[in-house]
């Protein structure tokens, strides 16, 4: 096969036509301007294109003064983002080329050409640009070939470009794994050589590469499969990496899937648009300690990390003979706003488990039955945290107790009491048990 045959057609791009508009507005004034990035390589491959970025040559003082509606978003790299009519905010940029960089850095100035703006992007496939109104490629380093071939590689000497940015590498397992794209072999082996340098980048650079593969890849297994074999996730996630040399089943003989591997398939059957769980999917079977230590690292906001530590730590549903206590006891520690997201998990685990024959369907119905039984005890809206007692800290200091950190333990006591039986959360029949206890003191 031919790779030039396989190429995907240029006729397939069409740019919305408020791109159009820009790309006509600045020509008009003398500015070349180019469609390039992301949404051409997309439009190429026949996806959806998400964000149309602008390339041109006007100065930002002059994309500014050529639009009504701007706004400086990234103006020290030359982006202004020029509002349309569409009410959507296009980013316009100049044409730039690398001065100097650092593995973490890059400083740029402004360049005349939109081939030199082409030869300090990453990958071939992105360094496509698209004119609108000629309908003319520009791909410089045959961009389109390797879509067609099912190629990564980068633009120019694949040390080089890695050396300048660390970043690249997981951009190229994003891609990659996407795409479904082979990473030729010399891009890899420069990947290789760098991964022990991407503790370098800032940890939001890294999270936020993770998070783009989880959050917009409907097959994530294939990056993650790139990122344990590139030796990625041995360097910036360790706890994962572990996971790998755990076997799934601790039955004699064959070959059996690690728990890494259970954890990227159950991950694939998870929906995209939803980071979150298949993070926790992903993160499934670790320690509290070891989980918290990595979303610490991955510097989520404080409830997304509170959120994806209890979905992944979640204990398992109780069995569905277990006592309505159980189940109550269960409820309560996982929460009202979490409980179905992690029963969700569980379902997705005992799925994929027993597709890899690691456990049996009995699995996956056992765990049905004690589900409807947490639902219909959820219907029962019984007391399951401490502000739904029908006694608070403002009762205990009518009580005569002063105010302190004793307050919440008294309280996470009576609300164990009350799991047990909810007719029991009555105001005067709590005060009494204070009493007593503090009487017992
Ligand atoms: P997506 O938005 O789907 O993640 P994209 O290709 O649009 O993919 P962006 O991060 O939006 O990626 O960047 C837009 C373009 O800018 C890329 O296509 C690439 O040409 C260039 N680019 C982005 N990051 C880098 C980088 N670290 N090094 C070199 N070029 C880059
Ligand atoms: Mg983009």
């Amino acid at each position: 096969m031919s790779r030039a045959n396989a190429a995907p057609d240029p006729a397939r791009i069409e740019a919305p036509p408020a791109v159009t508009w820009i790309v006509r507005t600045l020509e008009d004034r003398g500015f070349e301007t180019w469609t390039v990035g992301g949404a051409v390589r997309d439009a190429l491959l026949g996806h959806p294109s998400g964000d149309w970025d602008l390339a041109t040559r006007a100065r930002p003082g002059e994309i500014r003064r050529a639009f009504k509606r701007t706004v400086p978003v990234g103006i020290e790299h030359g982006t202004v983002g020029v509002l349309a009519r569409d009410g959507i905010m296009y980013e316009v940029t100049t044409f730039r080329r690398d001065v100097e960089t650092d593995g973490r850095h890059a400083v740029v100035s402004f360049a005349d050409r939109i081939e030199e703006d082409l030869a300090r992007r990453d990958f071939t496939i992105n360094a496509i640009a698209w004119h609108p109104l000629t309908e003319r490629l520009l791909d410089p380093f045959h961009g389109r070939e390797d879509l067609g071939a099912g190629l990564l590689r980068t633009v120019g000497e694949p040390a080089e470009r890695f050396e300048e940015d660390y970043l690249r590498v997981l951009r190229a397992i994003r891609f990659a794994g996407r795409f479904g794209l082979r990473v030729a072999d010399e891009t890899w082996d420069a990947m290789r050589a760098v991964v022990d340098r991407l503790p370098d980048l800032s940890a939001e650079r890294i999270r936020d590469e993770l998070v783009k593969v989880l959050d917009t890849d409907p097959r994530p297994s294939i990056a993650l499969r790139l990122y344990a074999d590139s030796g990625a996730l041995a360097v910036l996630y360790p706890e994962l990496e572990a996971r790998r040399t755990v076997p799934a089943t601790t039955q004699e003989g064959g070959d059996p899937p690690s728990e890494w591997d259970v954890c990227c398939a159950t991950v694939d059957t998870l929906p995209v648009a939803n980071a979150t769980l298949r993070l926790a999917a992903l993160m499934w079977g670790l320690a509290h300690d070891e989980a918290a230590a990595l979303l610490m690292r991955l510097r989520l906001s404080n409830a997304q990390m509170d959120r994806t530590l209890l979905l992944a730590t979640t204990p398992e549903l109780p069995p569905p003979h277990a006592t309505d206590t159980d189940f109550r006891r269960w409820l309560s520690r996982t929460g009202l706003e979490v409980w179905p997201a992690a029963v969700r998990l569980q379902f997705a685990f005992a799925t994929t488990r027993a597709r890899l024959g690691l456990a049996t369907d009995d699995d996956a119905e056992s765990l049905e039955a004690s589900w409807k039984r947490a639902r219909a005890i959820c219907d029962q809206k019984p007391p399951l945290s401490v502000g739904d007692l029908e006694l608070n800290g403002r009762d205990l200091i009518a009580l005569g107790l002063k105010p302190g950190p004793r307050f919440g333990t008294i309280l996470e006591g009576l609300l164990s009491w009350v799991l047990e039986d909810p007719a029991r959360n009555r105001h005067e029949l709590l005060a009494e048990r204070v009493q007593e206890k503090i009487g017992d003191a």
